[in-house]
């Protein structure tokens, strides 16, 4: 029951839709009323032989009158409340949604596509099913029960009614346990869909994989025991839903005999008539709904606020990157970087120390070294997925806390080792972040990340789909066309995140060119680890292990004895073993 509480805020901002519907509600539980005492109406009529067949007619008139009237009351009611709860699911996913997107990459470390997936829509429908059918069975229930009761104790006998009632308070305490445990057992089941939403999740995206490693069978195994646990769960809480409507019936049960064993022998007392009687097993007829309701109720609202307390987790959850206040200063400005040491949250060890650069509007920084030196972190620094522990990173002198993050981000193109793609054509993926691009703009950028010539072979050339995550495509192409769709973002940051990685060497030659070119006045930062992509870069830092090993323009480095000068000789080398059977081929 704490959900009505917990969704209190909802229920205050559309008070008049509930307040009408609630209402209309309460006025078709008294329009309930009016049958029962028609018919004890009727049947004392007619076995005492005082109507007429025309009075008769007339009452029966009066109850069909009363069915239309109830109907039609009943749809309005159920436009306005179920109207109510589907907005509110509308506003619950925008918020998860929201959230989702003001979240870092830590945060999907923890939590998993399926698991998020499950609760934007399994469990929105819960608490969405909660705000409209569990609302209307607890106001149902309670002002039919009600109004019931009042009758049966006014119009007939309350000592009648007092007895007839006495199995009700035992079952409440029942079914509260029923509801208790429900909410536990559900939340359980819940968790246990996420899982399996999961492990269908990846299967789906790695469905490659598995396949290439004759994977299927152990796969559909993984799968199997996800579902069956899913299986189990939601069984248990079945054993409990099962336990709600028997307790009801026995509870009912238990009020008839009571009611007919008390009624008749004040029947042959003479302090109550035989219409009278039947009324009463009219109106106790009219209790069972509202007691099945009620348990309904307690068991749609048991599941409702289990599921809305996993939306809750989620939305709860504050990002590690807190928003700044400061807009950016307008135009090109230096970006400074003075870290003396990052850590991961929860990492004792810290990643980063003493890491610094300066970098003025028209560099290029390069970043290089062993595979876990940090690189990657220093970007995400540099994009502020996180926060720099000791020390800073400034631009135009404004150290990036105090910046708008959308803002700052704004100025940012970034390249990920891993670039995504829509399925969509390929002119709609370069245009992503520019969505009015028009097509020369988007040829020029294609042309700058040396694509263009790829896309006009392709079957309907930039119309062409690429399919899910770009299937149709190569690595190289993936890469490129996230590339030129960075570059048409006009951005005055570009981060290349070992963004050539799958580009052979002659092409990554000819965009660094173009980039240079189109980067005049600005900022541009690469990550690699094939180092001919840097030889342009204005400075070079060398990372291991966390810091800076050497730093230097490329000719200097590449003379000094170190990390560099290995690597490079060691990859000239490479270069020259692949290269050399092509350009045979070539003359
Ligand atoms: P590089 O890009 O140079 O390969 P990274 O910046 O990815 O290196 O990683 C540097 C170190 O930080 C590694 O030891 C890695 O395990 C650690 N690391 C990376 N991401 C996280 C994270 N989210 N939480 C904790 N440690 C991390």
């Amino acid at each position: 029951m704490r959900l009505f509480a917990q969704l209190g805020w909802y229920f205050r901002r559309e008070w008049r839709r509930y307040l009408g519907a609630v209402a209309l509600l309460i006025i078709i539980a008294i329009l309930q009323l009016i049958p029962p005492k028609v018919v004890g109406v009727i049947v004392d009529g007619v076995t005492e032989h005082h109507y007429t067949a025309q009075q008769v007619w007339m009452w029966v008139g009066l109850l069909v009158i009363v069915a239309v009237v109830t109907y039609l009351l009943r749809y309005v009611w159920r436009v306005w409340l179920f109207g109510a709860s589907y907005q509110l699911a509308v506003e619950l996913r925008e918020d998860f949604y929201r959230q989702l997107s003001r979240q870092h990459p830590e945060f999907y470390l923890r939590h998993r596509t399926g698991d998020l997936m499950a609760r934007a829509t399994n469990d929105v429908d819960r608490v969405v099913f909660a705000a409209g059918e569990g609302v209307l069975t607890l106001v149902d229930s309670l002002v039919m029960g009600c109004v019931v009761l009042v009758v049966m104790s006014t119009q007939i006998s309350w000592q009648l009614t007092l007895l007839s009632l006495l199995p009700m308070p035992i079952m409440a305490l029942v079914i509260k346990r029923y509801g208790d445990q429900l909410h536990q057992r559900f939340k359980l089941a819940q968790a246990a869909f996420s899982a399996l939403n999961d492990r269908t999740q990846e299967s789906m995206t790695s469905i490659r994989m598995i396949k290439a490693f004759g994977l299927e069978d152990r796969q559909s195994a993984l799968f199997a025991s996800e579902a069956a646990d899913t299986g189990a769960k939601n069984m248990r809480v079945a054993r409990v839903d099962a336990r709600f409507d028997p307790t009801i019936y026995i509870a009912i049960g238990m009020a008839n005999m009571l009611a007919i064993g008390g009624g008749s022998w004040m029947v042959v007392n003479g302090s109550l008539t035989l219409g009278q009687l039947t009324s009463f097993a009219m109106y106790l007829g009219l209790m069972i709904w509202p007691m099945l309701a009620l348990a309904w109720m307690f068991n749609i609202v048991e599941r409702g606020s289990a599921a809305y307390s996993r939306i809750r987790d989620m939305l709860a959850e504050m990002p590690v990157v807190k928003d700044g206040s400061q807009s950016v200063p307008e135009g090109r400005g230096n970006l400074t970087i003075a870290i003396r040491e990052f850590r991961y949250p929860q990492t004792e060890q810290p990643t980063l120390n003493n890491v610094s650069a300066v970098l003025n509007p028209g560099q290029m920084l390069g970043i290089c070294g062993p595979t876990g030196a940090g690189k990657s972190t220093l970007l995400s620094l540099i994009q502020r997925h996180f926060d720099v522990t000791d020390g800073d990173i400034r631009f135009h002198e404004v150290p990036l806390p105090q910046l708008k993050l959308d803002a700052w981000r704004s100025r940012l193109a970034v390249v990920n080792q891993t670039p995504f793609l829509f399925s969509d054509s390929v002119a709609s993926n370069i245009a992503l972040g520019k969505p009015g691009a028009t097509q020369e703009e988007i040829e020029h950028v294609a042309r700058l990340a040396s694509v263009h010539e790829d896309i006009l072979r392709l079957p309907q050339g930039y119309a062409t789909e690429v399919g899910e995550r770009g299937v149709m495509l190569s690595g190289g192409q993936k890469q490129r066309i996230s590339i030129a769709r960075a570059l048409l973002l006009n951005a005055e940051i570009l981060i290349l995140d070992d963004a050539l990685s799958a580009v052979d060497g002659r092409t990554e030659h000819q965009i660094l060119h173009n980039l240079r070119q189109w980067g005049e006045g600005r900022t541009v930062i690469i990550s690699a680890h094939r180092l001919s992509a840097l030889t342009e870069a204005s400075e070079i830092l060398v990372m291991q292990h966390g810091h800076i090993a050497q730093r230097g323009q490329h000719e200097q480095l590449s003379r000094q004895p170190g990390w560099y000068r290995d690597m490079y000789r060691y990859q000239q080398l490479e270069a020259a073993l692949t290269d050399a059977p092509e350009e045979a081929i070539d003359a």
